[in-house]
């Protein structure tokens, strides 16, 4: 009770007393109170709408950049109960493989296994095993996967071999015919059992004609877990989504996304309230209505509308809040990340347009923020990039290993140098742009290990912050920031000092 005899004992502001004034605010402007506990922090509930029709068991989902998100994100994404949204910066048939390859993925399988091939030395091992950590590489006769298997190295054949690194790998493979493999069609069970059995760490998968179409790794295995919460369609394969532009030839991309099973299309541009874009909603709800549609980007409410009676089924709010973004500098526009997300969200809610808080999430209590200000799911690039299931290998700068981050906006992008195809539309208005002008920059991010660790991490962190302001549930925290029972407190700069750690001589922030 909120009101009592004593009179009203609520401190600080409701959300709307907050943002009543014009003025923009960011998340680490504002602090929310502490509630009451009646519950253990496992209990609360994070199960939250991505759009109309899809439900996440976690508001999470990775954005589609190119340094961010492709298969293997998209596919741990939704193990943990988020999803991800595969980028487009890339040919339409490499994008479509990347959405295929989630659809079909089946728990334990590793279907893109790193080969070698027999000509292979002994150094390109040691050297391989710096960017992934692993030494076992199944030999195949053309070095690829989709090759007659012909061996298998692991770190047991090069131990002692490190002062021949030219040795060929054929001279110091174990041959197939001491190896154990299974046939495809194996059940992960089984295929489970017999690695079990045979006490090798590494059990190959080959087809009929001898051909490696997988594997599975004992380490694997011995991490196994189930993923209740995964995010699933109703025939149990993962959801994912993909990002598309607005241009005629986004048309033909989004057939091959939809032939491939993508269960969500997000309209990636930084300025969504366009004219390409509402044609692009209204087209796709017209061909093909069972696919969700995400509009976007918008950061106010006469924005948001036009896309809302266009047809969308979620928006994506943020505009120069992003980690690696410089819109709001070259620009002029854009809007501080927590007023956006509260005016936007306070506007779609009456329309059950859910939306998505994305860029400048930093941390656990930025996403208990955003779903504070009453966005529906959190959209995250910088807290995912660096980690294993990222795009891009690994590189050591003075003794840090790191992986590089770029904004979609920045040249880099723009020129896409590694050649996975076609620049990004997103930054450029039409084909008439003749010059680019950078919205982003290209920087490196710190390795943070697998997104498999660091995802329950943000889950229980978001449990803990929920129970902590007394919300039982994310759909509770919100109902109680619309009734005013949420309460905000505004920081001041010396605040936000005292927020943080301060006065030591040194100290190491280890999160999980
Ligand atoms: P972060 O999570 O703070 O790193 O922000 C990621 C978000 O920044 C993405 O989801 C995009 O909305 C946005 N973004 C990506 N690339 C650029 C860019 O080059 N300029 C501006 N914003 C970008």
């Amino acid at each position: 009770m909120s009101v009592t005899a004593e009179g009203d004992l609520r401190d600080g502001l409701s959300a709307a007393e907050i943002f009543a004034n014009s003025e923009g605010l960011t998340y680490n402007d504002f602090l929310l109170l502490p509630g009451y506990i009646d519950f253990t922090a496992e209990e609360v509930d994070l199960t939250s709408p991505l759009t109309k029709k899809i439900l996440l068991k976690a508001p999470l989902v990775s954005t589609p950049m190119d340094t961010v998100t492709e298969a293997d994100m998209a596919i741990a994404m939704a193990l943990c109960g988020g999803i991800g949204i595969i980028h487009h910066n890339c040919t339409p048939e490499y994008q479509a493989n990347e959405v295929h390859k989630v659809k079909k993925y089946k728990h334990g399988f590793i279907r893109d296994p790193v080969c070698m091939g027999p000509e292979n030395t002994v150094a390109d091992v040691i050297e391989a095993k710096k960017t992934n950590g692993f030494t076992g590489y199944p030999i195949t006769e053309n070095g690829k996967l989709g090759g007659r298997l012909i061996g298998i190295v692991t770190s047991r054949d090069i131990d002692f071999r490190e002062g021949d690194p030219h040795l060929s790998l054929k001279e110091v493979m174990t041959p197939i015919d001491e190896m154990i493999t299974a046939q495809s069609g194996v059940t992960l069970q089984d295929a489970n059992y017999i690695l079990e059995k045979s006490k090798k760490g590494k059990l190959p998968i080959i087809n009929g004609s001898g051909e490696l179409v997988a594997l599975i790794a004992r380490t694997d295995l011995k991490k196994a877990r189930s993923y209740p919460n995964a995010s699933k369609d109703s025939n149990k394969q993962l959801l994912v989504g993909a990002a598309i532009g607005t241009r005629e030839a986004d048309r033909e991309r989004l057939k091959l996304l939809v032939a491939n099973g993508v269960d969500v299309i997000v309209l990636d541009s930084s300025q969504g309230n366009s004219i390409y874009q509402i044609e692009m909603i209204k087209f796709i709800k017209k061909t093909y209505p069972n696919i969700q549609v995400i509009g976007g980007n918008v950061v106010t409410r006469m924005q948001a509308k036009n896309l809302i009676d266009a047809g969308v089924d979620a928006l994506r709010v943020g505009m120069g809040s992003g980690s690696i973004c410089i819109t709001q500098e070259v620009m002029a526009c854009g809007c501080p990340q927590a007023t956006a997300v509260y005016q936007v969200s306070s506007y779609a809610r009456q329309f059950n347009v859910p939306v998505i808080a994305d860029g400048g999430i930093q941390s656990v209590g930025h996403i208990v923020k955003s779903l504070a200000l009453g966005a529906s799911s959190v959209m995250m690039g910088s807290l995912l990039a660096g980690t294993s299931e990222a795009p891009g290998e690994y590189f050591f700068s003075d003794g840090v290993r790191l992986k590089k981050y770029r904004g979609m906006g920045s040249l880099e992008a723009m020129e896409n140098k590694e050649g996975k195809g076609s620049a990004m539309s997103r930054y450029f208005h039409k084909e008439t742009d003749k010059h680019r002008v950078a919205q982003g920059v290209s920087g490196s991010i710190v390795d943070k290990g697998s997104v498999l660790r660091f995802l329950p991490y943000l889950q229980t962190g978001m449990q803990h912050s929920c129970q902590d302001i007394g919300a039982r549930s994310v759909a509770i925290l919100r109902d109680m920031s619309y009734s005013g029972d949420l309460r905000f407190m505004k920081r001041t700069y010396s605040a936000q000092l005292e927020g943080n750690v301060h006065g030591l001589f040194s100290y190491e922030k280890r999160l999980f």
